[in-house]
C-alpha cells in the first residue's frame, strides 16, 4: 500500500500538465476521500492508503484529468468564507467574484437595512456572501435555471442564511415593479468565439456565454437596471478584462454616474460600477 504522501505526489505529478495548480487538486481530491483536512493529510502523510481509498482517488484524478473542476468532484468550494455547495448546474465560484462582493459590502451600511438583487445568481456565493455579512440586508436571489436555483437554495439551508428570497426567471422579470438599493451580477460574459470555452466544457454553457459579443447579458441588465434601483441605488457588474471600457459606457448610456471598474487580484479591471439619480 502507497502512503499519503506517495499517493498525493502521484496524483499532483499526473495533473501536471492538466492543472494550474496540481499539487492542491490532488490534496483537495484526496482528502474529500479520506475524510482530512490538507493540514491533515500531511500529519498522516505516512500512513498507508487502503486500497479502495486508492481506487476512488484514481477515478477522481481520471476525472479531472478529463477535464472536470475540482469542485465538482469534491461537491464543494469555498467562497468568502463559506463552504458552499456545487454542481454541475452551477459555476464554480471564482477569486475574483469576491472583488465584486467586497465593493458591494463597501457600500452596503451595516446599520441600515439594505435591499440587494443578485441576478444569475448560480449556487447563490454573492447572494449568500452578501446575506452572511450583512444580516440586516434583504436579498433577493435569482436565476433561470430550476437546478442552479435549487443549489442556492440548498446552500442558504446548510449556512442557516434562510432569509434570502430565491426567485426563478430570467433577469428582472420575476422582480416587476421592485425597487432595490443595489443590484449584483455575475452573469455570462464569455464571447462565443473565445477560446477560453475550450478550457470550460464542464460547467453549464449559459452560465457562461450568451451570445457573440459576450456583452448581451450585461446589456440586458443595463437595460432594466435603473428601472429597479432605488435613487442613489448602485449597479455592480463582474465582466471579461478586455470589457471594462464597453460596460462603463454601457452604463453611461443608462444615465449612471459614479462609474468606476475595479481590479481582479492580477490587476485587470474585472468589476464595473455605478450609480443612479432618479
Ligand atoms: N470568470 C469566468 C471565466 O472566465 C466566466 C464567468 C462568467 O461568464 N460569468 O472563467
Amino acid at each position: 500500500m502507497n502512503t499519503v504522501a506517495e499517493t498525493l505526489q502521484s496524483g499532483a505529478r499526473s495533473l501536471l500538465s492538466h492543472s494550474d495548480s496540481p499539487r492542491l487538486d490532488a490534496e483537495l481530491l484526496l482528502g474529500k476521500i479520506l475524510g482530512l483536512s490538507r493540514s491533515g493529510l500531511i500529519a498522516h502523510g505516512n500512513e498507508p492508503v487502503a486500497i479502495e481509498c486508492e481506487q476512488t482517488y484514481a477515478s477522481l484524478i481520471e476525472q479531472r484529468l478529463q477535464g472536470a473542476p475540482v469542485a465538482y468532484l469534491t461537491g464543494t468550494r469555498e467562497f468568502w468564507s463559506l463552504a458552499l455547495r456545487v454542481t454541475s448546474a452551477v459555476l464554480v465560484p471564482r477569486p475574483e467574484t469576491e472583488v465584486l462582493v467586497e465593493l458591494a459590502l463597501q457600500r452596503l451600511p451595516r446599520d441600515r437595512s439594505s435591499s440587494v438583487l443578485d441576478l444569475g445568481t448560480g449556487s447563490g456565493a454573492i447572494a449568500l456572501a452578501i446575506a452572511s455579512e450583512r444580516p440586516r440586508s434583504r436579498v433577493t436571489g435569482v436565476d433561470i435555471s430550476p437546478p442552479a436555483l435549487e443549489v442556492a437554495i440548498q446552500n442558504s439551508r446548510d449556512l442557516g442564511l434562510s432569509r434570502i428570497d430565491w426567485r426563478l426567471g430570467s433577469w428582472f422579470a420575476p422582480v416587476p415593479g421592485e425597487r432595490f438599493d443595489m443590484i449584483v451580477a455575475n452573469p455570462p460574459y464569455v464571447a462565443a468565439a473565445d477560446s477560453a470555452l475550450e478550457k470550460l466544457t464542464a460547467e453549464p454553457a449559459i452560465a457562461l456565454c450568451v451570445g457573440p459579443t459576450g456583452l448581451e447579458a450585461i446589456s440586458a441588465i443595463a437595460d432594466g437596471a435603473a428601472a429597479h434601483l432605488q435613487n442613489q441605488g448602485w449597479l455592480i457588474l463582474e465582466h471579461g478584462s478586455e470589457q471594462a471600457a464597453d460596460v462603463a459606457q454601457l452604463l453611461e448610456r443608462h444615465g449612471f454616474t459614479r462609474i468606476r471598474s475595479h481590479p481582479d487580484f492580477s490587476g485587470k479591471p474585472r468589476v464595473t460600477l455605478g450609480t443612479v439619480h432618479s
